[in-house]
């Protein structure tokens, strides 16, 4: 197989481009499918200063090599969940990265805020993935917001975006499909956030590590074994494989036909926000989600 850019052998097939690339000229489309990414949904611009959440997987770190390198404002944020043997691992790939790369670097451990992800799994009888993704959402909000960056970035790719619309889709969950998309606007305490790898699968981030040579924190989560989002995410490879492309499409079509249905609908009928009374963080309750957790845990809130 050739590069379809230069002509030259090719080292990687994408089907779902209907192309093959040879390790430049990839690169070189990885950084244009991003700034389309960018520019299509008008994430940010270098105007903006960004706080990207970087767990040590090969999205994050890859989205932090490459923003780095189009001289975006960037500082990093790593929540170090307190999972015994792989913490502590996901916290130094990403120390050492940030360090190499020269990204500055903030480090919440739950540990020190009363909150870990292992007593959390122990005592609260909740399905501990979306615990877990709503303490991370939290922190997140809140870094961004008590330190007043413009923008909120996760690394979430094409994958992840597609197999929560698929979830999201299955339970025909309105509130969920109509927050869900590349951008939230900041607004009501929630700083605005986005995905900027939206266009790019999981697939591809690991290419581009593989070729710029990023290690990155391997091992999966010992939690995420049976999650819903594993099992959808295989069921979802099946189907682009049988049709290449598939993905990106159901994704883009959703977020110009579906997503503004959804949208105008929960803009009349969602609840209503206001701060937690504990910690002030936006809720529809009395108490936020993570205010709730920490009292089932007996801890006071951090300072
Ligand atoms: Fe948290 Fe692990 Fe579940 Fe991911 S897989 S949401 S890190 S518990
Ligand atoms: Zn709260």
């Amino acid at each position: 197989m050739k590069c379809s850019r230069c002509k030259e052998p090719a080292q990687i097939a994408l089907p779902s481009h209907h192309a093959g690339f040879c390790e430049p000229c990839f690169l070189e489309f990885f950084r244009r499918q991003l700034e389309r990414g960018i520019r299509k949904q008008k994430l940010f611009d270098h105007s903006d200063s960004i706080l990207l959440a970087i767990s040590g997987g090969k999205d994050s770190l890859a989205l932090a090599r490459e923003l780095k390198a189009m001289e975006y404002d960037l500082t990093g944020l790593h929540v170090d969940l307190g999972i015994p043997g792989s913490s502590e691992k996901a916290r130094a790939v990403v120390e050492a990265f940030c360090q190499a790369h020269d990204i500055p670097l903030v480090v919440v451990a739950l540990e020190e805020e009363g909150i870990p992800i292992p007593e959390v799994k122990r005592r609260i009888h909740r399905p501990i993935c979306s615990v877990c993704g709503k303490v991370k959402r939290y922190y997140f909000n809140k870094l961004a917001q008590d330190r007043g960056f413009t923008v909120l970035a996760t690394g979430h790719n094409l994958d992840d975006e597609v197999a929560r619309l698929f979830a999201n889709t299955l339970r025909w969950d309105a509130a969920y499909l109509s927050d869900q998309g590349p951008l939230l606007p900041a607004e009501g305490g929630f700083a605005r956030k986005v995905k900027p790898l939206w266009r790019i699968s999981e697939y591809e981030t690991a290419a581009y590590c593989f070729f710029t040579g990023i290690e990155y924190h391997m091992a999966a989560c010992p939690y995420s074994e049976g999650a819903s989002f594993t099992r959808h995410k295989k069921l979802l490879a099946d189907l682009e494989e049988a049709s290449p492309g598939q993905k990106l499409s159901f994704y883009q079509s959703f977020l110009e036909s579906g997503r503004p249905a959804f949208a105008a609908s929960e803009a009349e009928h969602g609840p209503e926000l206001t701060p937690c009374a504990q910690c002030g963080y936006p809720t529809s309750a009395e108490l936020c989600g993570v205010c709730r957790v920490r009292d089932a845990l007996g801890q006071e809130p951090a300072a």
